[in-house]
């Protein structure tokens, strides 16, 4: 296939057929969101590449590798973002947001942009829901932003999540746990991976995270970060647990959660299936209590989560999780000759104004072909109008479905749609096990076959 024709590797386009899905995840996620009193941020899709190194972290295989960096016209180091929280730090910082009651609580929906291996549940191009909650220090926000991240698979119907938790614990007890794992490592320090060689001096807990499988070998014996915690990393992550069992959520410690992030401190967590390979980790985050100041704010104790929602959508798909139907249009009319034409583009316009949504074949094929076009499209109702239907102002509304037909005033169009579409509904309504004729009320004229 020519170049021009084909998408890049590792990105993938959302077609009509599947937007629905794609609309009905963004609209739960933000609701949520909404419910536990977020509000939504829009951030440039690049910043500048010095943010990612200090924000994301040298360290981490997302600078190390993954980015997508270019120099733009001006000789700027630009960097389209590899997630979302560094731009939403640089954000709250330059808007004065840090200067309002806190926390802030924020939430986005974005792309994210990492060179990485495409396969399934790894893209290059991936979106992202995340939140961030800048300025609170009580594991009341950590259990809190759990929770959330819980009512988003519980309301989208997701089953068989893991939710695995851990402490990485404060700079404070982290000197020593990283003076254990110098130790552990430099005894095996020949068959690290290159990376992870230089990795000892600089970050070993790096080395927890790393893919390579002899470094996961080794790594399983190594110290474990939550015999070093100190007494209020130890405090904290306790308190997150009671939390979590008082709202009834259920969670495993793994004190292998590392996270990709430096910045990262106290609690972390993820949740994880094992319903689509071996990319399960459908949503990470925990505590950066370090970000802000590291990015030049003052000392602001935070934390957040990413959810990848193409994985999300590959759990849903694999587990056979219920979408709302796409949409359909309410209306479609069919029109013979310029006179019923110029009728039905009058009503099309009315309709849409009340809110129905209302189609007609902008191509004016014969009526046979437009009833084809009204069915492939899935019309709840269509209206045939033609030359006899625009002179006596009269016409036959029929209900696709069911093929029932209601009489319908051309001139006053709305209006007996909007009393036919709602009868209709109604009509399957039973009232004390009687069937209960609403269109009488209406004072509807429904055609008996
Ligand atoms: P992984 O270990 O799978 O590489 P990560 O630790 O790099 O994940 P985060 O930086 O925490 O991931 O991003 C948060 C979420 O974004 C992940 O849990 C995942 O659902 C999603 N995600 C990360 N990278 C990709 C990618 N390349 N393609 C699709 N989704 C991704
Ligand atoms: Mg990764």
């Amino acid at each position: 296939m020519a170049l021009i024709t084909k998408a890049i590797k590792g990105t993938k386009d959302a077609l009509p057929k599947d937007i629905h899905k794609y609309q009905y995840i963004e609209a739960t996620v933000l609701d949520i969101a909404e419910k536990y009193g977020y509000k939504e941020m829009r951030t440039p899709v690049f910043e500048h590449t010095e943010l990612f190194q200090r924000g994301v972290g040298d360290t981490t295989d997302v600078v190390q590798k993954e980015m997508y960096t270019f120099d733009d016209k001006g000789g700027r180091s630009i960097t389209l973002r590899p997630e979302g929280t560094a731009g939403a730090v640089r954000s709250y910082l330059e808007n004065g947001l840090c200067n309002e009651t806190l926390p802030q609580k924020i939430c986005y929906l974005t792309s994210c942009y990492r060179y990485e291996k495409p396969q399934a549940g790894r893209l290059r191009e991936f979106h992202q829901f995340g939140i961030e909650c800048f300025g609170s220090q009580s594991p009341l926000a950590d259990a809190e932003m759990i929770s959330l991240a819980n009512s988003i698979f519980t309301t989208l119907g997701v089953k068989d999540l893991a939710l695995e938790i851990n402490s990485i614990g404060c700079p404070t007890c982290r000197a020593e746990y990283h003076k254990a794992l110098k130790e552990y490592f430099s005894s095996r320090q020949e068959d690290l991976c290159d990376t992870c060689k230089g990795r000892l001096e600089r970050n070993p807990m790096r080395i927890l995270d790393c893919k390579s499988p002899v470094c996961s070998e080794i790594a399983a014996g190594a110290p474990v970060v939550l015999d070093y915690l100190c007494d209020d990393c130890k405090e904290h992550f306790e308190k997150v647990q009671q939390y979590l069992k008082a709202m009834n959520i259920d969670y495993t410690i793994n004190p292998k959660i590392v996270r990709g992030l430096d910045y990262y401190t106290k609690t972390v967590f993820e949740f994880v299936s094992n319903s689509i390979g071996a990319q399960g980790t459908v949503c990470g985050g925990g505590r950066y209590d370090g970000l802000v100041e590291e990015l030049g704010g003052q000392h602001t104790p935070s934390l957040g989560f990413g959810m990848g929602l193409e994985r999300l959508m590959l759990l849903m798909d694999a587990q056979g999780c219920d979408y709302p139907a796409p949409a359909v249009p309410d209306l479609f009319i069919v029109a013979m000759g310029d006179k019923a034409t110029m009728k039905a583009v009058e009503i099309a316009k009315d309709m849409r104004e009340e809110g129905f949504s209302t189609v007609y074949d902008l191509n004016q094929r014969s009526v046979r072909a437009q009833m084809k076009y009204a069915d492939k499209l899935g019309a709840k109702f269509n209206v045939v109008i033609g030359d006899n239907e625009v002179e006596s102002g009269k016409a036959k509304l029929k209900n696709m479905a069911s093929g029932e037909e209601y009489d319908i005033d051309l001139n006053l169009f709305v209006n007996g749609f909007y009393n036919i579409s709602l009868s209709d509904q109604l009509a399957d309504l039973e009232i004390n096990g009687e069937e209960f004729d609403f269109t009488s009320l209406f004072g509807v004229n429904k055609e008996e076959d």
